[in-house]
């Protein structure tokens, strides 16, 4: 860790106490209030929330309305919240609680991880914030304050990031947990703005921040998201002469292997007849063509699937460089996913 965390403990409850802003559910620690208004919060703007939880809380004052509501009342009081399986599973996990628990909320973060629609951040904030257990709620605010205060350049993305920074927080939770966590949520929201615009004079933490500090702010935090994986099929030719020389070619000078040399292809699968066709329109008159092998080469962010064959070319054209086995593998980078076909 390249800054102590302890450091930011007492400034950051200092600010807090006297800049946190008065919201309906902050005016207790009831689970309940605190329950709802965290899964109201999730993809929901906090001035949208207001209103929502004013008008939920009229309706449904505690967990046995919540537990009988019907489910057409329920949707209609989430309308306008979106993400409706949130409400769904308020009513499951309500359920839950008025059978298995007697009608009172757990009162530790384990147990309240396993209610429906309670994930990490949820049952830290709970417990943390009505029970007093140490443990962290870790946010995407919170994942900003902590990265930039460390300098970290760890993709905030990865859940391994916020495992390794829930860790470290949880080392240094003071007794009052609970403002500890909304102190550094409240910080993410107003102060350390994402973007690269965060408000520095401002912050309490100025002192221990290290991208503060190094001018890093707009580098960090890292948010790499994953590319999705994609499939590319491909029909790869081993085209070779009487003699043994074979058809290569060079692949465009940007993007995936480029400047490398690669056996003649063509994206998707084709029959031997297809071929036949194919080779004829290139000008070359193959005298054979013959099914070689299935191959699959796993790129970082593609999976080439091949299928391979091979054809005797008697009259080679100009349209590939033919070479020998020797200057393939002395002048040539062919590529190993090609390889595969050739081997
Ligand atoms: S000093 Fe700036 S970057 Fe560092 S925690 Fe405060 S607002 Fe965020």
């Amino acid at each position: 860790m390249n800054e102590p965390l302890q450091n930011i403990v007492e400034p950051l409850l200092h600010w807090f106490d006297s800049n946190k802003r008065d919201l309906p559910w902050r005016r207790d620690t009831e689970p309940y209030h605190v329950w709802i208004s965290e899964i109201m919060l999730q993809q929901t703007r906090i001035e949208a929330v207001m209103r929502y939880y004013a008008r939920f809380m009229e309706a449904l004052p505690d967990i046995r309305s919540l537990s009988e509501v019907d489910d057409d009342r329920l949707l209609k009081l989430w309308e306008g919240l979106g993400y409706y399986s949130r409400a769904r599973n308020l009513k499951k996990a309500a359920v839950a609680v008025m059978n298995d628990h007697a009608g009172q909320f757990p009162n530790t973060f384990t147990k309240l991880k396993k209610l429906p629609g309670i994930g990490e951040y949820t049952a830290g904030a709970i417990a943390s914030i009505c029970f007093d257990e140490k443990v962290a709620a870790v946010d995407g605010n919170v994942l900003r304050v902590i990265a930039r205060i460390q300098g970290s350049r760890e993709n905030v993305l990865l859940p391994q990031t916020k495992k390794v920074f829930s860790e470290e927080l949880t080392k240094i939770m003071p007794r009052h947990s609970g403002a500890f966590n909304e102190a550094l949520m409240e910080l993410g929201e107003l102060i350390c703005l994402p973007n690269g615009t965060p408000l520095c004079s401002a912050c309490p933490l100025r002192s221990c921040c290290t991208a503060y500090r190094e001018n890093l702010t707009a580098e960090i935090p890292v948010r790499v998201k994953k590319l999705k994986r994609s499939r590319k099929d491909l029909t790869v030719l081993v085209l070779l002469t009487p003699d043994g020389r074979i058809a290569i070619e060079k692949r465009p000078d940007t993007g995936l292997l480029s400047g490398m040399y690669q056996l003649p292809n063509i994206e998707g699968f084709y029959t031997e007849n297809e071929l036949f066709t194919i080779l004829q329109d290139w000008h070359l008159s193959p005298k054979t063509i013959r099914f070689l092998k299935d191959a699959k080469h796993v790129f970082t962010h593609i999976d080439w699937c091949m299928k391979g064959y091979t054809a005797e070319i008697t009259e080679p054209s100009g349209r590939f460089l033919w070479v020998t086995e020797h200057q393939l593998s002395a002048a040539y980078p062919l590529p190993t996913a090609f390889r595969k076909i050739t081997d």
